[in-house]
């Protein structure tokens, strides 16, 4: 069993930890590996190391950052299959799902790849007689980031790359449950050249974040996880005065319309659900089936789920692995119940899976469950596993009242073949992401990220424009440059144009 450590200013240290978390295999149900928990010292040293980095690379040229992101987007695209591995082995999610995190981080990588073109200032020629308006953006400083379990390596490059290339130096707090994939993105960073400190990692728990959103030289903290953690990080961050973007939790909802083509909806949804035993924040975890799709929806989505192969994420056969933890399973099993006892219809029943050669794995098997009502427990809390209700409606507009009613906003979606209803319903429904005929509408990384009410706390979103925004102040400077000759009176009125 291995300890995995901090990374503070270019090294791996225990610092001054003395708590460890075990870090488990989901699909094994075995410890594999334990974790440090930092304490204020380590954090303090981090932000330490970050700070008197930054003294050196807020100032590295435009082309020197640029050539340090360019390689580590080439070392990042070399390592998509071990990072791969380490995410499946902690989190438990397949291969190729584990794959495609990488690829959509990479993607963000990318993106900060052109900061020269990103942080291009404006510039107002002779905007008064003899003066000139120009406007540049300077990095914050220390920026931290804390992230969730489900996207271990995704989630903390929607932050980094931007932050980094914007001139601040950074320190994240990965989970505590799957941690090693930050330590190897570490290496990667060393490996491309980025100077000792200028990207930190500190693992942890609450003790940890605490010291983080207290820590004066702590300028910026980016958060992604559940929606009481992100209200919390908001206020505390915000209340010592920093920028502060938190995006919290969610409960997708996809409409689909009786004119939708059903089997391809069902398709889509099964994936949207069941892939990635449904630990995705932008995972549908509500399908609104509207009309007469309701019933042959919901035989469609039963026959799905139980097509859908079930095991270890490093099978190449599964395509859905275990849920990260034995607490998470024991709760999404609960909910389950709750569901059938508040009068729900379970047409298909994941508890108790037992997958060969895993016994003791946290499986819990897709789960449709119908007939669900807005007072239920299954629709009113986050389940946060491959449990898919369905909730029946009568019109599109009762669907869209039904999905405003709901305090998520991150991600929706519809089904349908009318480009009216698809118009209507992007512009009537309060949520950050819409998907027509596109389950997961994640958006590119050219593009911010970002859902509305409970499951964003701030009024950024991450990466894209609205990240690199985050990530620096402005500046507009006034500028006149007179000739020896010119008159030197000055009004006492005002400034205005002349
Ligand atoms: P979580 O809120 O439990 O943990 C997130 C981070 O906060 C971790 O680093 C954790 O160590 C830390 N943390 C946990 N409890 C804390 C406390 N009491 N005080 C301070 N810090 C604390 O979330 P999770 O279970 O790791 O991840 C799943 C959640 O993340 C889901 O709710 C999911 O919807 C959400 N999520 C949201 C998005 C999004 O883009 N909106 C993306 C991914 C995940």
């Amino acid at each position: 069993m291995t300890t995995i450590e901090h990374w503070i200013g270019g090294s791996f240290t225990s610092g001054a930890a003395t708590r460890r978390a075990p870090v488990y295999n989901p699909a094994t149900g075995a410890q594999q590996h334990e974790v440090v928990l930092a304490e204020s010292a380590d954090v303090d040293a981090a932000v330490a190391a970050a700070r008197t980095a930054f003294e050196s690379w807020s100032q590295a040229s435009l082309s020197a950052r640029t050539k340090i992101m360019f390689d580590f987007r080439e070392l990042v695209n070399a390592n998509v299959k071990p990072l791969a591995e380490l995410v499946s082995d902690e989190h438990g999610k397949v291969l190729s799902d584990a794959a495609g995190e990488v690829q959509r981080g990479l993607e963000v990588i990318e993106f900060a790849c052109g900061i020269p073109q990103l942080l291009k200032g404006e510039y107002s020629d002779q905007a008064s007689t003899g003066v000139d308006v120009f406007s540049f953006r300077e990095p914050l400083g220390v920026c931290a980031g804390i992230t969730p379990f489900n996207f271990p390596v995704m989630v903390p490059m929607w932050m980094y790359p931007v932050a980094i290339a914007c001139g601040n130096t950074f320190v994240l707090k990965p989970s505590e449950r799957d941690p090693s994939a930050s330590n190897y993105i570490a290496d990667l960073w060393r490996q491309a050249g980025l100077p000792d400190g200028v990207f930190n990692v500190v693992h942890g728990d609450k003790a940890a974040v605490d010291a983080l959103l207290q820590h004066p030289d702590v300028a910026a903290v980016s958060f992604v996880g559940s929606t009481p953690i992100a209200r919390y990080i908001h206020r505390q961050a915000s209340a010592t005065g920093k920028r502060v973007q938190a995006l919290g939790g969610a409960k997708n909802h996809a409409v689909i319309l009786p004119d939708a083509d059903l089997e391809f909806a069902a398709n889509h949804l099964a994936a949207a659900a069941f892939g990635s035993a449904g630990e995705r924040c932008m995972a549908i975890s509500a399908a609104v089936a509207v009309g007469a799709a309701g019933d042959p929806l919901a035989d469609i989505l039963t026959r799905k789920a139980s097509e859908v192969v079930v095991g270890s994420g490093r099978d190449p056969k599964s395509e859905m692995g275990p849920v990260v933890t034995a607490a998470a399973r024991d709760r999404i099993e609960g909910l389950i119940g709750t569901g059938e006892q508040q009068g729900a219809k379970l047409l298909a029943d994941g508890r108790g899976l037992k997958v060969p050669g895993f016994s003791d794995g946290f499986f819990v098997g897709p789960t449709v469950i119908d007939q669900v009502r807005t007072s239920m427990d299954v629709y009113t809390e986050e389940i946060f596993g491959p449990v898919l209700s369905v909730v029946r409606s009568d019109t599109v507009e009762a669907a869209i009242d039904l999905i405003n009613a709901n305090p998520y906003g991150n991600g929706t979606a519809i089904f349908t073949s009318s480009g009216e209803a698809a118009r209507r319903f992007q512009r009537g429904v309060r949520v950050g992401m819409i998907g027509i005929n596109v389950p997961i509408p994640v958006p590119m990384a050219y593009y911010s990220f970002g859902g509305w009410k409970d499951s964003l706390f701030g009024d950024k979103h991450i990466h894209g424009p609205e990240g690199v925004s985050f990530y620096t102040r402005g500046k507009v400077v006034t500028s006149r440059w007179p000739h020896v000759e010119a008159a030197h009176g000055a009004s006492m009125h005002f400034p205005t144009a002349s």
